[in-house]
């Protein structure tokens, strides 16, 4: 007995059911349903299961000494036992409507981009080997000429994240030197990246020019001095300014560049391959365009418009990208294998535009027919309106989804949502059980009622969702 039971009167009925309450290495005979897992979680779990009965006890909780038999006791320990051996990662639906979503795992890869990230994952393979010479190769070169071919560059090179790509060039090209940046983009992206503050960690100095709304080609040129070393310009990505406003176009920025000897630099964020607006979205300049405008290094994410795995692309001039590569944080900054792999494999998807648009989950969901995403709508709503009355109303309803990553922030793109509005509960109930869910459905609540836009809910994903939601309703609560 512990000081604390010794310092207090227990009942004799009360310790009567604490002897009642087996002991560990007794209970851990019985528990041969739960065989597959390991002793050590069997054994942990037994302890927190028996520590929480005593607890129970103590507290004058009602028992009996049959409460505390195996038969009562196992199922528990089942419970227990299975969320313990659940993955931390769980497989969800995403029925936000928002593609790129950052917290659910931006891009989703092609089919071919998962089959070689498998087969890198299993096989040895020609990382850093180069099977013509015999001798150590780079792995860049996986990617490297894809890249100059997909966009013009004359070289490139890829580590962990864009953010990580910013970090690196402006340490090799401007440590101790000017950076003159736009007061207007002085970004913020989600998850503490902050332009001003990755300028500060990189050692160059920041020198901002121009206000918030409006800043010109001579805010840059008459912020010039010897210590300058580049011109930079930032992809405002997820907010906008409107109204008043005024941004210097690249092409002029690149010409000033030239003019004194300066670098340009361009964090184009998303980054995207295609012109998308023929598929309704906004006009963005695309990699390739970037480059042809005369930039010295251009840096996006892989995992945003890209819809590749999570990496930061630095595409530029070669005497730039082979300072940018030989800087010793690049070895710090690198991108693992997997990635590489499925980066070259969604790359090459890129050949040929319409084969992009079909197999990169990412484009597909950006650009998809509305009807085709009505369709579904309707789909899930005949697999549950019956089911779900009179406990919930099922409806259909036209709401925007986003692209999402910071990516066209203002963009809404037109689809459909299939709407719950439940009887008998509320609709922060219901979103929090879709949320506890074995597969979790994530989903957004709008006024009293819930939201399932299902852009970015797979066909296949559908008799799921509605298993889910029929298993939900079916619960008392
Ligand atoms: C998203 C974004 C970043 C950060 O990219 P990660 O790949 O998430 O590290 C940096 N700059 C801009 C402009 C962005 O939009």
């Amino acid at each position: 007995m512990t000081k604390k039971e010794n310092s207090i009167q227990i009942s004799p009925k009360t310790q009567k059911l604490l002897r009642a309450i087996p002991k560990v290495d007794e209970f851990f005979d019985w528990a041969d349903p739960c065989a597959g897992a390991p002793p050590r979680i069997l054994k942990s779990e037994i302890r927190a299961l028996l520590a929480a009965e005593r607890e129970a006890i103590l507290a004058g909780e009602k028992r009996t000494p049959s409460d505390l038999s195996k038969e009562k006791l196992l199922p528990g320990l089942e419970k227990r036992v299975a969320r313990r051996l659940e993955s931390n990662f769980r497989t969800v639906i995403n029925a936000t409507g928002v593609v790129v979503h950052t917290n659910l795992g931006r891009s989703l890869l092609p089919e071919k981009a998962m089959a070689s990230i498998q087969q890198v994952g299993s096989r040895y393979a020609n990382l850093e080997f180069n099977l013509a010479t015999g001798k150590r190769g780079s792995r860049y070169q996986l990617v490297e000429e894809l890249l100059c071919e997909l966009t013009g560059a004359e070289a490139a090179l890829v580590v962990n994240n864009n953010a990580a790509a910013v970090l690196l060039v402006l340490e090799t090209l401007a440590q101790d030197k000017e950076v003159i940046v736009s007061r207007g983009q002085l970004v913020e992206i989600g998850g503490s990246f902050r332009i001003p503050d990755v300028m500060a960690k990189s050692g160059a100095r920041m020198i901002e020019v121009g206000a918030t709304n409006r800043t010109h080609l001579y805010d840059y040129e008459q912020a010039i001095t010897p210590q300058s070393a580049m011109l930079l310009k930032v992809h405002t990505s997820n907010f906008r300014v409107i109204g008043f406003t005024s941004e210097v176009e690249l092409p002029d920025l690149v010409s000033l560049g030239k003019e004194h000897g300066l670098l340009v630099m361009e964090d184009l964020g998303s980054g995207s391959l295609l012109d998308l607006s023929a598929y309704g979205l906004p006009r963005e300049p695309t990699v390739g365009e970037v480059v042809k405008a005369g930039v010295d290094v251009v840096t996006f994410s892989g995992d945003k418009l890209l819809g590749g795995p999570q990496a930061g692309l630095v595409l530029g001039k070669k005497k730039i990208i082979e300072l940018v590569k030989k800087n010793p944080l690049n070895r710090a900054l690198r991108i693992d294998k997997f990635t590489l792999a499925g980066l070259e494999a969604v790359l090459r998807l890129y050949y040929d535009d319409k084969q992009a648009l079909a197999a990169v989950p990412t484009l597909k969901m950006m650009t998809m027919p509305l009807k085709r995403i009505s369709s579904r709508a309707a789909r899930l709503v005949r697999r549950i309106k019956k089911e779900l009355a009179p406990r919930c109303e099922v409806t259909t309803m036209a709401v925007d989804s986003r692209v999402g990553g910071g990516a066209m922030p203002e963009h809404g793109m037109a689809s459909r949502a299939v709407v719950l509005a439940p009887a008998d509960r509320s609709v922060n109930e219901l979103e929090q059980q879709l949320r506890d869910a074995p597969l979790p459905v994530i989903g957004r609540i709008e006024d009293n009622y819930l939201l399932l836009d299902m852009r970015t809910v797979d066909d296949g994903e559908i008799a799921q969702l509605a298993a889910c939601l029929l298993t939900v309703f079916a619960e008392k609560i």
